[in-house]
């Protein structure tokens, strides 16, 4: 099916060209134009506002089409699939990654980055391969399956304010995702996922979900939060302010792994955190180190002796509080003394303040002390580095288990029982308890630039599954398409 531009309709907005994955529409005289590299995926039909591309029915002349996802693109000779997998070659479609068949130790046989896919999944996988590890016949099947229930989690280590939970996340305007709930010292989001993907801007989704997986650096925009700048392995970058320590732990742990360091230094500390604010007199930890309640209240939700919830907001610790005096919300001076030393910090050390309590119960700002200065370091010093690290979801318990096995049911059944060891590009996942086959893989550890996408729009991730040669009989495996690893290796 050839793209025909309606050039009536078309106005020359140009949403087309920032979609097609091929680069293959140009403007000319305010008109779309489409060069041979076009494969008919379809993606500028969808999203036209003034529906003025469509397809017509008759094949693209010259052209071969793939039947490897439901797009079916047409592919001129030296050009590629919008997926950018395939390319015709001589009129022969070949995939243009060659197999990565290095093995990781305990690993499966051959990963399946560049095998191609089982797609629509009445046919074997495109590799069953056999080898003899410490005596046992282990087969491994690989495909690379395109998977619409598929995202990234996003874990960025970082105190700075990024959004409210379950904010929306944006790229160029589009929703792809939402902020999720934090995990200890660090920022969640969701990014995909089905809904988004099959969703009227699932093509960015699927863009941007493969693009973090792969290392790619992806900016985003957090409703009334942040903008984001993430790279996975990479400092995050957060309204362009590059962070670089993760807290130690709240504000409550810091006292309680600091307390007598503190005590030495000040005659109360107050440890500022988007979760729980530490008041070090007040703290059990305080008493341990021979501390009683000094009479000052700091500005937060009391939750339990020395532990305050604090604000979420772009100030000092991930609080609402921007000038560290505010910290600070009474001195009693019944039972507080003129001349006290206050410490405001956070719980990465970064930002630190030091008041002196006057006669009256107001504070004024003094320089650190060396002794506090030292005090602060050592928070600092036992913080971790800020980073972006990302897990890649996916669910692959639906029809492209057909490639491995005719019993589909006991494909999951021998992953579940660990019987049949699931990997994607090679790295070890984690299969979710419950029924079908839904995992987790840390995108580091997977082969790079192993994910790709489909128009459809879905994600493609690299499948591999490795169990013995008895149980792979067992649960009704291609018997007759496997091969030796050897020889594929060598082909
Ligand atoms: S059909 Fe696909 S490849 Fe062709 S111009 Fe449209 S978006 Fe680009
Ligand atoms: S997008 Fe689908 S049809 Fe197009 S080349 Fe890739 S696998 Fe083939």
């Amino acid at each position: 099916m050839a793209i025909v531009v309606d050039l009536e309709l078309c106005k020359g907005c140009g949403v087309c060209l920032k979609e097609c994955p091929n680069k293959a529409i140009s403007l000319e005289e305010k008109k779309a134009r489409l060069a041979d590299s076009c494969t008919s995926c379809g993606i500028c039909v969808r999203v036209c506002p003034f529906k003025a591309m469509h397809k017509n029915l008759d094949l693209k002349t010259g052209a071969v089409k793939c039947t490897s996802c439901p797009v079916q693109c047409e592919v001129l000779n030296g050009f590629i699939g919008a997926c950018q997998r395939y390319r015709n070659d001589g009129g022969k479609l070949v995939r243009n990654r060659r197999l990565v068949t290095d093995k990781s130790e305990g690993g499966p046989l051959i990963t399946a980055v560049g095998a191609g896919t089982s797609y629509p999944c009445c046919r074997p996988a495109p590799h069953i391969v056999q080898d003899t590890i410490d005596d046992v016949e282990v087969i491994t099947v690989v495909t690379e399956a395109p998977l619409s229930y598929s995202g990234v989690k996003v874990k960025i280590d970082t105190n700075l304010f990024i959004g409210n939970e379950g904010a929306k996340v944006r790229r160029n305007g589009k929703i792809i995702g939402m902020v999720d709930t934090e995990e200890y010292g660090s920022k969640m989001l969701t990014i995909g996922g089905a809904n988004l993907l099959t969703g009227k801007d699932g093509f960015i989704v699927a863009r941007t979900v493969v693009e973090i997986a792969n290392g790619e650096r992806v900016t985003v925009k957090v409703d009334d939060g942040s903008e984001l700048e993430l790279e996975v392995g990479a400092r995050p970058i957060i309204n362009g302010i590059i962070d670089t320590k993760m807290r130690v732990g709240c504000g409550s742990a810091t006292i309680g792994m600091f307390a007598s360091v503190l005590k030495e230094a000040v005659d109360e500390a107050i440890i500022l955190d988007h979760h729980v604010v530490g008041l070090l007199s007040e703290h059990l930890a305080g008493e341990f180190v021979g501390m009683s309640w000094s009479g000052v209240t700091p500005k937060a939700r009391r939750s339990t002796r020395g532990r305050y919830f604090g604000e979420p907001g772009p100030g000092w610790g991930g609080t609402d509080i921007e000038n560290p005096r505010d910290a600070i919300q009474s001195v009693d001076m019944l039972i507080a003394k003129a001349g006290m030393k206050i410490l405001v910090t956070e719980t990465t050390g970064q930002k630190a303040a030091l008041f002196e309590v006057e006669k009256d119960g107001g504070v004024i700002e003094i320089p650190l002390t060396k002794r506090v200065r030292q005090s602060v370091n050592t928070i600092v010093a036992n913080c971790e580095e800020a980073r972006v690290s990302a897990v890649y979801t996916g669910g692959t318990g639906g029809s492209a288990r057909a490639g491995v096995a005719v019993n589909p049911l006991q494909v999951t059944q021998a992953v579940h029982c660990g019987e049949a060891k699931l990997t994607i590009g090679g790295a070890e996942t984690f299969v979710l308890p419950g029924g079908g086959i839904n995992f987790m893989v840390d995108v580091e550890k997977v082969v790079p630039k192993a994910f790709t996408w489909v128009p459809t729009p879905a994600t493609v991730a690299p499948v591999e599954y490795t169990m013995t040669l008895e149980k792979y009989k067992e649960i009704g495996g291609h018997m007759d398409y496997i091969r030796m690893r050897e020889d594929i290796k060598n082909s």
